[in-house]
């Protein structure tokens, strides 16, 4: 497998551990035109997994993630490839830019959307980009070859049939030595800060949280009060598009149609109503809770344990029990 079969289109750089292809891998590999280079250990397995049926390359690599040097040596087999796809895993950000680098192109990073259209001097790929914490989707448009990430979908991809392409192993060059970060420890995500869409219980607060009359100040110590009895809990705190417009907690905790589409096994709401825009990101949980004053909102319809109470107080409670009360 030579540069030139790469750069006969474009390609998606999935990069795995142990075989387990990152969230985003299929968008990935369908908006770089069904073409994917595997790298990493188990690569041969998950490139049968993925819908690359224009082409697909594997290569098997050992030991600590090196991005340093894999984006030097991949940066020799993709110099012809006019559009390179990373999907925006932890792994795919970290080395994009410098994929990006190596090659001297430039980086369109946290696509949505991203199309490759014509060829050398006609060349155009156009892209969505998310900006300012996902709340602006700007467009831009690139007239040279480039590197982009595209935002994993917050939903678990549903994983259909892998297209019929024998995966090929390609073997990587040797590229003088370069600096790589040296890995200390790897350690599980923390539930506060851990983004949403990976969390496997959620707790979220809703409007029914605030009474009326409640200041700004005040309300966003209740969400405080939310995330801390979740941390305590091992969840991560969510909430309604009312919390977030308010803000009263960040928008990147926002569940929803518009907000982030998460798949916990369990979900808490405190005094959350259930509207379709809301619960259209909650995925399926296992087990929900909903408490609430109102016993047939749709939340506590939809919940296995329906507690009819003040969200408010009963939080208040958790937090004394679980020793992070503020006061
Ligand atoms: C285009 C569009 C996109 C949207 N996208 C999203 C989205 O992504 N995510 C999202 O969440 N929303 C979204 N919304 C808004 C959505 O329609 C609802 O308005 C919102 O989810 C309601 O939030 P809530 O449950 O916090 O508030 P409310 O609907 O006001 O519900 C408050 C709940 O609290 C209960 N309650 C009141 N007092 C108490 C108390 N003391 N103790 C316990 N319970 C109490 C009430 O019974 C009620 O069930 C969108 C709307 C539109 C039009």
């Amino acid at each position: 497998v030579t540069a030139a079969t790469l750069g006969a289109g474009p390609v998606a750089v999935v990069i795995v551990r142990d075989g387990i292809l990152p969230a985003g891998a299929s968008e990935a590999v369908e908006a770089a035109a069904h073409r994917a280079l595997v790298v990493g250990s188990g690569a041969r397995t998950a490139a049968a997994e993925l819908p690359a049926g224009e082409g697909c390359w594997w290569t098997e690599t050992s030991g600590q993630f090196s991005p340093a040097v894999l984006a030097g040596q991949l940066a020799a087999l993709l110099a012809a490839t006019p559009l390179v796809v990373l999907p925006g895993s932890p792994d795919g950000r970290d080395l994009a830019p410098r994929l990006a680098d190596r090659l001297d192109r430039p980086l369109l990073a946290a696509a949505t959307a991203i199309a490759l259209h014509g060829e050398d001097d006609s060349l155009t790929i156009d892209a969505e980009l998310l900006r300012m914490d996902g709340r602006q989707t700007l467009p831009a448009r690139c007239r040279e070859p480039a590197v982009a990430t595209l935002v994993p979908p917050g939903h678990r991809h549903e994983q259909g049939p892998a297209a019929a392409c024998q995966p090929l192993e390609v073997s990587l060059p040797t590229v003088e030595a370069l600096a790589d970060p040296t890995l200390i420890a790897i350690q599980e995500p923390r539930p506060e800060t851990m983004d949403l869409a990976d969390a496997t219980r959620i707790f979220g607060g809703g409007a029914g949280l605030v009474s009326s009359g409640t200041d700004d100040r005040s309300a966003a110590a209740i969400f405080d009060r939310l995330r801390a009895v979740a941390t305590a809990l091992g969840a991560a705190a969510g909430a309604t598009r009312v919390v977030t417009d308010a803000g009263w907690l960040p928008y990147d905790r926002q569940i929803g149609t518009t907000g982030v589409s998460v798949q916990p096994e369990l979900y808490v709401a405190f005094g959350v109503s259930g509207a379709s825009q809301h619960t259209g990101g909650l995925g399926a949980p296992a087990h929900i809770v909903s408490v609430n004053t109102d016993p047939s909102c749709p939340m506590t319809a939809r919940a296995d344990l329906g507690l009819i109470t003040d969200a408010s107080s009963l939080l208040a409670e958790l937090a004394r029990r679980y020793g992070v009360a503020d006061d």
